[in-house]
């Protein structure tokens, strides 16, 4: 009985052909297979007795919380009843009956139950918790903190189907750094980082929340800023550059300017590579102008 229940369980989780009833048909299993064979074989003096806390983890893995705590609470049902009526069982180990071992036994089975089932809990959180973590590393620059350019792309086009389907207008910063090159240079590398990190926390700062922010590349910024028209966000990004320009950065009190490219979504077949070129070239087009200063695309 024990290895109808073990390979039972085994094709459940291996077939994996009906992901969804998986846990429905562990649960079938443990009423229909496990429990008779516990009556059949001893109640809780039963050898199979002390496969059952293994179940509530199980129904963690392939389930989640809710199916672990019902058949938690079902197994434990089985356990105190089995105890009550175990001297009515047919005994196939041929084991004599003592009542207080039966409940001595019932009673510790009942517990390894519960903690298994406690167990399983946990596990399960420890996992979404890692998971969501992995998550966030992937779409997070690690420098910065800010979305990076994966993160970006998911984000972007979220909100420019929303922008679509209610018809409404989306904006777009590209923002460069000028004369970035030149604080590595003098200062070196970890400066620079310093530099970013400081710039990228007083971009996210002036932002508002429903604002997307991201690190487009080695010292470009991108802000989407949904339901804005152009000429909002050019408000909006001549806040940053007095912001940036008034700012003095890192401990040797640097001063830094940034140059930002504007664009909207156009309503007619528009999407993110098209928008961040447009962006791009009225940047470049600031970068020529002589640079700390906003360029709206044509
Ligand atoms: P411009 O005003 O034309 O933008 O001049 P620039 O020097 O900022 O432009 P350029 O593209 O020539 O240089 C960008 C520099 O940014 C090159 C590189 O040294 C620096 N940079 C890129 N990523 C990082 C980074 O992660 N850390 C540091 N410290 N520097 C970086
Ligand atoms: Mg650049
Ligand atoms: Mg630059």
């Amino acid at each position: 009985m024990d290895l109808v229940m073990v390979t039972g369980l085994y094709v459940v989780i291996r077939c994996n052909a009906f992901p969804a009833l998986e846990i429905y048909i562990s649960l079938f299993i443990a009423i229909i297979i496990i429990l008779p064979s516990l009556v059949l074989s001893g109640g809780v003096n039963s050898q199979v007795a002390y496969l059952l806390p293994l179940y509530p983890v199980m129904a963690a893995l392939i389930g989640g919380y809710r199916e672990s705590l019902i058949i938690t609470i079902l197994l434990v049902i089985g356990v105190i009843l089995a105890t009550i009526f175990s001297e009515h069982f047919i005994d196939l180990t041929e084991e004599a009956y003592s009542s207080t071992k039966s409940i001595d036994r019932g009673f510790w089975l009942a517990a390894s139950i519960i903690f298994s089932g406690v167990f399983g809990r946990f596990f399960l959180k420890r996992y979404s918790e890692l998971t969501e973590q992995l998550k966030n590393e992937n779409i997070q620059d690690p420098l910065t903190g800010l979305l990076n350019r994966r993160g970006l792309n998911l984000y972007f086009s979220q909100e420019l189907d929303n922008a679509e389907v209610s018809n409404l207008a989306l904006s777009l910063i590209l923002i460069d750094i000028d004369y970035f090159k030149k604080v590595n240079d003098m200062y070196g590398h970890d400066i620079g980082d310093r530099c970013l990190i400081e710039i990228a926390n007083t971009l996210s700062q002036a932002i508002r929340k429903t604002d997307i922010i991201a690190r487009f590349g080695g010292e470009e910024f991108i802000i989407i800023l949904p339901n804005t028209q152009e000429i909002e966000a050019e408000v909006i990004a001549e806040k940053l550059r007095v912001l940036i320009s008034e700012q003095k950065f890192s401990e040797f009190k640097l001063s830094l300017s940034i140059t930002q490219g504007l664009t909207q979504r156009h309503s007619d077949n528009d999407n993110a590579l098209k928008m961040i070129k447009r962006a791009d070239k009225a940047l470049y087009k600031g970068k020529e102008q002589g640079r700390n200063c906003i360029q709206r695309s044509e």
